[in-house]
């Protein structure tokens, strides 16, 4: 729901030799410093508004210190592709990489340029590329900041988690003390139970921990066709958590090209419990976990590295956006929905119950309405950030509205000489929309039935023929097309409707 203008903001330098110009490298993220949540938000904004609509936000949860989870999305295609970073709190390296990848896929797309050998304008029009830059921001601040980001009453907590000390370098799980990157069913049950550290720590069940409840809810929306998990420690490639033997010589090369591509050595999985073993495990779809650079101890790995991490992972990355799209391309890509008049879009559009998962409603709504992948997420936003909204809240409205589409409706037969027409749409009309040009009704032979007059009120238009206009026996056709509501949505098909005068 983050309609805002798009400000263009981008730069383009000539160099002196005729004919070639140079695209100035994408600035707004600095990947060599110490890169915490708050310049995420920031440069996220400023991405949203630099790239216009090729790239959207989505808060779509808190931590479990009120910090926003948010989803970006770059690019439309209909393959999905998701990436994430920072499970790991002291991993937040792999932000800095996501965030980069934002940017500079971003920008090669919009300036049409090339990148690592990849058309990356047709690419995005062909896979969405989807990022969770920070899954954990809770544990990454922790691990930056220390004890004052967090409030009083848990810094002894805190402390006692981490083993006495107040120096959480070392810190990888979420401020609750649980290892994200063990919170997925996965092998879960065969990781050794602990208690709330500063690591490891799998919790009492899966998906215990907000940030990875949002991760379970999001990965059912999108259903990615791949998905990578970025890490930092080892330069080293997990891919094969059970996969099954159908599956292993395509999740292999998908991971050798990676591997290829990025220096990094394939190793076989050998525990459970992370977000690409579940995803191996349960979706039956390749997910890797690149772990970008050599392990630099109980810390973080200094950003001062960062460009032979980007050197390594710019072009693999990219390789992964196209392998989606093959992965895909087997899947049918569903029609638009038909939705006409229909109380069951108030009933989507009522805020879940307690108890009800956010996801399962969101999919309900979806498979009801067709909605697209974006329009999911979307809702499933709205949902996590407005639970006691009503029906009347004026921006989901506003989304739901652009979920309205019109049908063909069934042929009406033995309908009266003077027949008027009333149809209700699901969404109110802006009567300055309706014209003779989009509202109208033709003859079997396309001659045009002159109409006396056509009213709107609220969702309802009310098309009248002149009296003895139409001709027993002769069938009709009534055409609405490019309305538009009053929150300025166009209608996405036209309506037909035959009907037969007896
Ligand atoms: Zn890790």
């Amino acid at each position: 729901m983050q309609h805002f203008i798009k400000k263009v903001m981008v730069a383009i330098i000539f160099l002196g030799a005729i004919g070639t110009t140079q695209v100035v490298e994408a600035a707004i993220v600095d990947t060599n410093s110490t890169y915490t949540y708050e310049s995420m938000k920031k440069d996220l904004q400023e991405l949203d508004e630099a790239y216009g609509d090729l790239i959207e936000l989505y808060t779509i949860g808190q931590s479990a210190y009120g910090r926003d989870l948010i989803l970006v999305r770059l690019g439309n295609g209909d393959a999905d592709t998701f990436y994430n970073g920072s499970h790991h709190a002291r991993e937040w390296l792999t932000t800095i990489l996501n965030m980069k990848m934002i940017e500079e896929y971003g920008n090669a797309a919009y300036t049409n340029s090339r990148m690592s050998g990849y058309n990356v304008k047709d690419l995005l029009e062909e896979t969405t590329l989807w990022f969770i830059p920070m899954v954990n921001p809770d544990g990454v601040t922790l691990q930056q900041k220390g004890l004052n980001a967090f409030p009083k009453e848990i810094h002894s907590s805190l402390i006692s988690m981490n083993n006495g000390s107040s120096n959480f370098d070392r810190w990888k799980a979420n401020a609750q003390g649980i290892d994200l990157n063990r919170q997925y069913p996965s092998g879960w049950a065969e990781v050794k139970a602990t208690s709330p550290s500063w690591k490891n720590y799998k919790g009492k069940y899966p998906f215990q921990a907000p940030e990875a409840k949002v991760m379970r809810d999001i990965t059912y929306l999108l259903e990615p066709d791949l998905s990578l998990a970025y890490h930092t420690s080892g330069r080293i490639l997990y891919w094969n958590f059970n996969v099954e033997q159908v599956d292993l010589a395509r999740d292999r090369s998908i991971a050798e090209t990676y591997a290829y591509l990025s220096g990094y050595r394939m190793v076989p999985t050998y525990s459970g419990a992370g977000y690409t073993d579940w995803i191996n495990e349960v979706f039956n779809r390749p997910s890797l976990t690149p772990e970008l650079a050599l392990f630099a101890g109980e810390k973080h790995v200094n950003p001062v590295t960062f460009p032979e991490t980007w050197r390594r992972n710019k072009g693999a990355g990219l390789a992964m956006a196209e392998e989606s799209i093959a992965l895909s391309s087997g899947e049918s890509v569903g029609e638009q929905p038909v939705v006409w008049g229909d109380k069951a879009l108030e009933a989507a559009i009522r805020p879940p119950g307690k108890g009800d998962d956010l996801y399962k409603k969101a999919l309900r709504v979806k498979e009801d309405f067709e909605l697209t992948q974006e329009q999911t997420v979307e809702l499933y936003s709205w949902y996590q950030q407005c639970e006691t909204c009503s029906i009347k809240d004026r921006e989901l409205e506003e989304v739901f509205d652009s979920l309205n589409h019109f049908e063909e409706i069934p042929e009406k037969k033995s309908v009266n000489t003077d027949k008027s027409w009333t149809i209700t749409l699901n969404t109110k009309i802006d009567p300055d929309s309706v014209n003779r040009d989009n509202v109208y009704i033709q003859g079997e032979y396309g001659s045009t039935v002159s109409v006396d007059s056509v009213e709107v009120a609220g969702e309802k238009i009310t098309i009248s023929p002149l009296p003895g206009s139409y001709e027993r026996g002769q069938t009709y056709t009534m055409y609405i097309k490019d309305l538009a509501s009053i929150y300025g949505k166009k209608m996405e098909k036209p309506v037909e409707m035959t009907f037969t005068i007896q």
